[in-house]
């Protein structure tokens, strides 16, 4: 990576704010997945072994600029205390007074958490003077800054990118460089053999990486709700199932200005709908089949096959979204077929999102898998422009 990280700088003994990624799903105030903070470990550990006091920032959720309390990043507190093995503070602020108090009374090794940088507007202000204000006054306890939130390093907010402008050094945690090393192996991996596997809803937030990896890639294979959308873009019937009028545009964009790539995209050609208008049964059909009033909601056991026997092949894959609607049985089967071929592919395999890391999770293929991503939205942005913005505003090596 040409970013420098916490281990290219002298950072012993110094107060690091380090940007880390808690935005955990939590069900009744638990935290229900801990992946992203098991994920910060070694780079906090890295810091503590150096004799750093060690402040950590996060949001978690969508605030909107308020203080809601079952956002509170508090219980993230206690389970990296867990993990730890050692108490970790926690303010119920970011900025101000209280921040500062406790940042002067810290000792070499010591942890503190601060509450969710989202309870201010100014952390996503559009306002530059604003954000930039806001984030002087994140930076003030602190001598350098680690970013390794990999999962918000495609945006420039305050706690990402408004600090860079306060502290010296900035560098990357070990998991921006480990997850920017893996996702740099898909994205120069060579044409033959390499494999893309996208599903999801909406065309619209996968479009970038859609026209960035068509032209590098051996096949890509699309499944869930996207498909439909490119569907209707032919012409073919959809009836009821999933499709945004902006999916829709998104996808006659891909076909309109794709040329001869387009014979890379393969789209399913069977499926399993429901007579949602009607009794709720569900029939299998092919693609060009379905029914007006039906709901295809999953793809079908040829598509199944014929996606599973291209990863088995492929020297490099990246896989990011459900195949079909997943949540609901027994439409989770074509994502489970889906990941378990990417468990049993010997090449080179990267899935990212949270909705297929959970999918891999469930069929116990994770420890297959060369690389789990934390960022579903940061790992498709990084592969369509190489680079991430926040990322980029590091120091240098
Ligand atoms: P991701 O979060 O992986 O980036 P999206 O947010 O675009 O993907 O879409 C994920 C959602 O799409 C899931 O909730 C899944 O249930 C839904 N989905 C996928 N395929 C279908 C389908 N055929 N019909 C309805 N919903 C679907
Ligand atoms: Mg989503």
């Amino acid at each position: 990576m040409h970013k420098a990280t916490v281990r290219d700088r002298d950072i012993n003994g110094k107060t690091a704010l380090v940007r880390v990624d808690f935005n955990v799903p939590l069900k009744d105030g638990q935290i229900e997945d801990d992946t992203r903070i098991v994920a910060s470990l070694p780079t906090i550990e890295y810091l503590l072994k150096h004799g750093c006091k060690v402040i950590l920032c996060a949001h978690l959720g969508r605030p909107k600029g308020e203080v809601v309390p079952e956002l509170s990043l508090a219980p993230c507190a206690d389970r990296l205390s867990e993990l730890l093995g050692k108490r970790v503070g926690f303010v119920e602020d970011c900025i101000g007074q209280e921040v500062a108090e406790k940042a002067v009374q810290m000792q070499a090794g010591d942890v503190l958490l601060l509450e969710n940088t989202r309870f201010y507007c100014a952390e996503k202000s559009k306002n530059e003077g604003e954000m930039l204000e806001f984030a002087e006054k994140l930076a003030a306890p602190a001598e350098l800054y680690v970013n390794d939130a990999f999962g918000a390093g495609h945006r420039n907010h305050a706690s990402t990118y408004g600090v860079t402008k306060y502290l010296s050094p900035c560098v990357a945690g070990l998991l921006v460089e480990e997850e920017i090393e893996q996702l740099t192996r898909i994205l120069i991996a060579p044409q033959e053999g390499f494999v893309v596997v996208l599903g999801g809803a909406k065309v619209e937030d996968k479009i970038g990486v859609i026209k960035a990896l068509l032209p590098k890639c051996e096949k890509m294979l699309i499944g869930g709700a996207m498909s439909w959308a490119f569907f209707k873009a032919k012409g073919m019937e959809v009836g009821l199932s999933l499709c945004e009028p902006e999916s829709v545009e998104s996808a006659e964009e891909v076909l309109a200005t794709m040329g001869a790539d387009l014979q890379k995209l393969m789209l399913p050609v069977d499926v399993y709908m429901q007579n949602v208008a009607g009794d709720h049964q569900i029939k299998y059909a092919a693609a060009d089949a379905i029914e007006p009033g039906w709901d295809a909601l999953d793809i079908g056991d040829e598509t199944r096959k014929s996606y599973a026997d291209t990863i088995l092949k492929a020297a490099n894959v990246f896989w990011n979204g459900p195949m079909g609607k997943f949540e609901n049985k027994p439409f989770d089967e074509g994502t489970f077929a889906v990941a378990k071929a990417m468990g049993a592919c010997p090449g080179f395999n990267v899935v990212g999102g949270g909705d297929s890391v959970a999918a891999v999770t469930k069929m116990r293929v994770a420890d297959a898998i060369d690389h789990i991503s934390t960022g579903g939205g940061a790992s498709l942005e990084f592969l369509e422009d190489g680079s991430l913005s926040a990322i980029e505003a590091l120091d240098s090596k």
